[in-house]
């Protein structure tokens, strides 16, 4: 007998890891967790964005997107503009492209939209004359690893127009909205508005909107509305038109809305079944109308979260 024990003893761990893996394995909220990371990577980078594009919107307006993310590109007879340069390997990629498209035409100015550092790394290997963004941006990249980003020559502060031989762009400031730095870029002659991080089209935004304090990003919203314009060029997905333009902003309204008036309704929950019907009366309408824009089903739960917290504790 005793010489059969340590048999048992392997035969038993064995079956208490297999038991263990298993329960790991079927877990329903591990399992709902993986499931979600897969399909934000899918929300991500969708398969029609994958790799690196030169788009033509209007004559000498363009856009360079490498995957998720879309930055502006100007033509100027004093040479090219560029809005965000995003990471070394897209500034990289898009100096390839323009030594292509554009050999021997320097960049003018490059530009940031805005202090978040996902839009304005490695930009130094497009040599631009200038960097222009809004003062407040090397405030905020201060506590962060920032060695690669070339430091602004010119800063800004509110409204601005740049002029570089004879192409107006007009730089709308937002703000406390999305950071407290962010610009959207208007082209009046070409009709187009380069909006970053504050419109998308028919796309719920990544992770339901980081960093952004609601009455202004609504201000922000209406700011852009007003403008006369016919394309627009988010920084992230798809390019669009005015209409999407409106339609994001009636979509991050109707959110805002139903999430204002049913914390305001209900108050905030004393039990399980309130938290429920809270989250269901502001989940179901939205779903009704937006479940197939780009992404519903990855980023509605943040968006929703924020949204119903904002609403009650005030940002
Ligand atoms: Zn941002």
């Amino acid at each position: 007998m005793p010489r059969h024990r340590p048999l048992f003893v392997v035969a038993l761990v064995v079956v208490l890891a297999l038991v263990a893996t298993v329960a790991f394995v079927v877990d329903r909220p591990v399992l709902m967790h993986r499931m979600l990371a897969a399909r934000a990577g899918e929300y991500l980078v969708p398969a029609h964005l994958e790799g690196f594009a030169l788009d033509t919107h209007a004559p000498g307006v363009h856009s360079f997107r490498d995957g998720f993310d879309r930055g502006l590109l100007v033509e100027t007879t004093e040479g090219l503009v560029v809005v965000d340069p995003f990471s070394a390997k897209t500034a990289t990629r898009l100096k390839a492209a323009l030594d292509a498209r554009f050999p021997g035409r320097p960049v003018r100015a490059l530009v940031y939209s805005h202090a978040h550092l996902d839009h304005v790394r490695g930009g130094a290997v497009l040599a631009p004359r200038e960097v222009i963004a809004h003062e407040r941006c090397t405030l905020a990249w201060r506590d962060f690893p920032a060695d690669d980003i070339l430091a602004p020559t010119r800063t800004l502060a509110g409204d601005a127009t740049l002029t570089f031989g004879g192409v107006e762009l007009r730089l709308v400031f937002h703000g406390r909205s999305h950071g407290d730095t962010l610009y959207s870029i208007h082209l009046p002659a070409s009709r187009v508005v380069f909006a970053p991080d504050l419109a998308f089209v028919r796309a719920l935004p990544p992770g339901g909107m980081p960093d952004y304090f609601t009455p202004g990003f609504l201000a922000a919203l209406d700011r852009v509305e007003a403008l006369d314009f016919d394309v627009l060029i988010p920084s992230h997905f798809d390019v669009g038109t005015k209409a999407d333009f409106s339609a994001f902003r009636a979509f991050f309204r109707f959110v805002n809305t139903l999430a204002t008036d049913e914390v305001a309704r209900r108050g905030w929950p004393e039990s399980a079944a309130d938290g429920e019907a809270l989250f269901r009366a502001v989940y179901e309408p939205v779903r009704e109308r937006y479940r197939d824009w780009h992404g519903f089903d990855e980023m509605v739960m943040p968006l929703l979260i924020r949204q119903i917290t904002g609403a009650a504790l005030g940002y």
